[in-house]
């Protein structure tokens, strides 16, 4: 059976990958529509190479350009955020959930609709407001199924077995670009540097997140509301070949792995599956031809926003949506080479520490999150402000 399908962050990495897994299985998707951020021009290619009905672009400024682009071609369109609305509303049986940020959490959490399955691979949405995010999927009879490699990994293993017996539950790490060097290198280093990942090829926030270790620490914030794991039965192992992607250690001392090569369309493409698993024509793993995987502790001196998501995962409350804002924050700047690679743990640190003794509870609401989310980001901002004033 053809199962329509609409794209939230259609023109990225992983929308890209997406429409790869989608094209290749015509008799199993049809597009209804796919939603971009900026780019009118690449939204209206994608809209067009997948036969997509309609088309949102968040920016309203880009809607002559959208509208010119698509004459002709019969699909409909909008911009700003009417029309991103208009996209998750409009019929559709699956939701592949793919913008950056925290910004993708009020079209996702829209997105939640009874009977759909939510393709998530915005992890920011959990992290700023996981609790209410999966309490109102549960009440609206939304499933949410894991793009992400680690939770897809670990979505597949956990099937093997009972929650109540899981001892562990690990996602794996490549460590990043920076997983070599020493941590006066790693202080120097730019932000091209930064960016370029040994492995993965992805969006540029995500990039920084995992040379910082922080993607690590928001993946672990992720797990924990997607399988409703608590922070001292998760933890993280660095594997540069990403190839075993996450595992579970059972009370019995089975460990039951999920491996993959390291191409987003498998976690995509079973994130999309209805029941069957799809066939999909990708390079298989070839493990005597690997021969060898490594493991390693993750090292918290030199990646200490680990340190800080586990702190702030382990707190809970508020905190991981204060986390999550100032790093989005403070990679921003850093992106933007206002300030050193350091100095976005110190924001990071800085602003959580401010929110310390207001214990406030984890946000009932999508509203409330995204308004200590907006608390929160005018805390980086001013710690931000504070910390170029210094350096200059
Ligand atoms: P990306 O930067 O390549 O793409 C982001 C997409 O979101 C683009 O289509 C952009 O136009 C759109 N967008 C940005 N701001 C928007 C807004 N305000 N409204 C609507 N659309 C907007 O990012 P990516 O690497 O594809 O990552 C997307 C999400 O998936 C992130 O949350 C990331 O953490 C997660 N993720 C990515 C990977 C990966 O391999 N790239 C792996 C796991 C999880
Ligand atoms: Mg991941």
């Amino acid at each position: 059976m053809t199962r329509s399908l609409t794209i939230l962050g259609a023109t990225g990495s992983i929308g890209r990958s997406t429409a790869d897994v989608v094209l290749a299985q015509p008799d199993q998707f049809r597009v209804e529509a796919v939603v971009g951020g900026k780019d009118a021009k690449a939204l209206a290619a994608m809209a067009k190479r997948l036969g997509a009905r309609f088309a949102a672009l968040a920016d309203e400024a880009g809607h002559h350009d959208l509208r010119s682009e698509l004459a002709g071609s019969g699909i409909e369109s909008g911009a700003g955020d009417a029309a991103l609305i208009e996209a998750v509303d409009r019929e559709s049986d699956i939701v592949l959930a793919a913008i950056s940020g925290t910004a993708g959490l009020r079209p996702t959490h829209a997105a939640l609709k009874p009977g759909r399955r939510i393709a998530l691979a915005n992890k920011e949405s959990l992290v700023c407001a996981g609790k209410a995010f999966m309490a109102d999927a549960r009440r609206i009879g939304a499933q949410i199924m894991p793009v992400d490699s680690e939770h897809n990994a670990l979505d597949q293993a956990l099937a093997a077995g009972h929650g109540k017996d899981v001892e562990k539950a690990i996602i794996t790490a490549t460590g990043g670009p920076f997983r070599t060097w020493s941590r006066e290198r790693i202080a120097a280093a730019s932000p091209a540097e930064a960016a370029a990942h040994p492995v993965w090829s992805m969006g540029s926030k995500i990039n920084i997140d995992s040379s910082t270790l922080m993607n690590k620490g928001l993946e672990l914030i992720e797990a924990h509301h997607l399988f409703d794991i608590d922070a001292d039965h998760l933890d993280v192992l660095v594997h540069p070949e990403a190839i075993v992607h996450g595992l579970v250690q059972w009370s019995d001392g089975a460990l039951t792995a999920g491996l993959a090569l390291p191409d987003m369309k498998v976690p995509i493409a079973n994130a999309l599956r209805h029941q069957q698993r799809l066939a999909m024509d990708l390079p298989r793993l070839d493990l005597a031809a690997i021969g060898r995987l490594s493991f390693e502790m993750a090292d918290e001196e030199r990646f200490p926003c680990l340190a800080a998501a586990k702190a702030a995962l382990k707190a809970g409350g508020s905190m991981p949506t204060v986390l999550n804002a100032a790093n989005e924050i403070a990679v921003a700047a850093f992106m933007a080479g206002k300030i050193r690679f350091y100095d976005i743990y110190k924001i990071v640190d800085g602003v959580c520490s401010s929110f310390v003794a207001r214990r406030l509870d984890a946000p009932a609401t999508v509203a409330e999150a995204l308004a200590i989310d907006g608390e929160a980001r005018r805390a980086a901002s001013a710690a931000l402000n504070e910390t170029v004033i210094a350096s200059a």
